[in-house]
């Protein structure tokens, strides 16, 4: 099969490798439309470590089923699914305690063990498998991933009806964490970003409030949003120094801050731990969850969340490089590209 293949610093070759062999608890996967991650980015850069070259990577994936295990029993082949990442053992003290997501000996489809989906086909756990829902694309699918986790923390959370929210950050992530808290009930949803384009699309999927930081002042605004006293969820989905010490100044007394984008190894954050003892607030990290990937689905296929107009690029397996230099640079506005093996 045709696979790209990550070979070392900045090099990913589309070649012809070995097609997968599945195992009797596995299903083979005609991939159909792969998300491209900045997470896959970073490691291709080699600036965050996971995992060797050579290696296929691709964690966001979706396709149809065209040849299943002996020990697989729920699925046939033509099913169209959408692989969740995380692969858990079952048996460790977390998976014990009901969090697959913190399991001590699993692993992510696309890093090693484990072959990714930028390939054209790919052999995955059969309980890593959704059914993607007939009006929903198989592009739309491709980029859930990049969705749930966003959408994960807020379940995990569990935000009220009402509650105000910032969110940093207008990327994918924050996009997906604006339709996530207008899905649960947001009473204001404030946007704060340096991306005009971004703040346009942030409204669109249901900010009621942008801030452009490059030309307002980010605090007064909020103040004036809030009454003076704060969000009640402060989301940083940007993952700056800055943008880490807001979510903390800007949150009420009591409240909550979600730290989901992650900062350069290499930056020094001045974390405000009198502000967090004094304000009494909570602070979670944020990543993957296991329990959000049925109700997305859900929610996408009654056209609650709209991941259609995230999805702003397509690119073949053969144009994989381009891809990448595409999203790292993001030209042409790109929220979220695809590849279709
Ligand atoms: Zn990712
Ligand atoms: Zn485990």
């Amino acid at each position: 099969m045709k696979a790209a293949v990550w070979i070392g610093k900045n090099q990913v070759e589309v070649k012809e490798v070995e097609d997968p062999k599945i195992k009797s608890d596995e299903v083979l996967v005609k991939v159909k439309s792969a998300g491209i991650c900045s997470t896959d980015i970073h490691v291709i850069k080699g600036d965050f470590y996971n995992g060797n070259p050579p290696h296929i990577l691709g964690h966001e994936i979706a396709g149809d089923i065209i040849e299943i295990g002996e020990k697989v029993d729920r699925w046939k082949n033509g099913d169209r699914v959408v692989v969740e990442t995380m692969v858990n053992c079952g048996d460790c003290y977390y998976c014990r305690r009901g969090m697959k997501n913190l399991c001590d000996h699993g692993g992510d489809i696309g890093f090693p063990p484990y072959q990714g989906g930028y390939a054209e086909y790919i052999a995955v756990p059969a309980r890593c498998l959704y059914r993607i829902p007939d009006n929903v694309t198989y592009d739309e699918a491709g980029i859930l991933e990049s969705f749930i986790c966003p959408a994960g923390s807020i379940f995990r959370l569990g935000m009220h009806f009402g509650d105000t929210i910032l969110i940093q950050g207008a990327g994918p992530a924050g996009l997906a964490y604006v339709q996530s808290v207008r899905a649960c009930g947001a009473g204001k949803i404030i946007v704060a970003a340096r991306n005009e384009k971004r703040l346009r699309l942030a409204k669109k999927f249901g900010a009621h409030v942008v801030i452009d930081i490059q030309k307002e002042n980010m605090e007064s605004r909020i103040m004036e949003e809030t009454d003076g006293h704060g969000v009640d969820i402060s989301i940083d989905a940007a993952g700056f120094p800055s943008t880490v010490e807001n979510s903390i100044k800007y949150v009420r007394k009591g409240g909550n801050v979600i730290l989901y984008g992650i900062p350069d190894d290499r930056d020094y954050i001045n974390f405000p731990v009198t502000q967090i003892i004094l304000k009494q607030l909570s602070v979670h990290g944020a990543s993957g969850n296991p329990h959000v990937w049925q109700p997305v689905l859900d929610l996408l296929s009654q056209g609650i969340f709209n991941l259609k107009d995230m999805v702003t690029h397509t690119f073949t397996l053969d144009q994989f490089n381009e891809a990448v230099d595409f999203v790292s640079k993001r030209k042409d506005g790109v929220i979220k590209a695809v590849v279709h093996p």
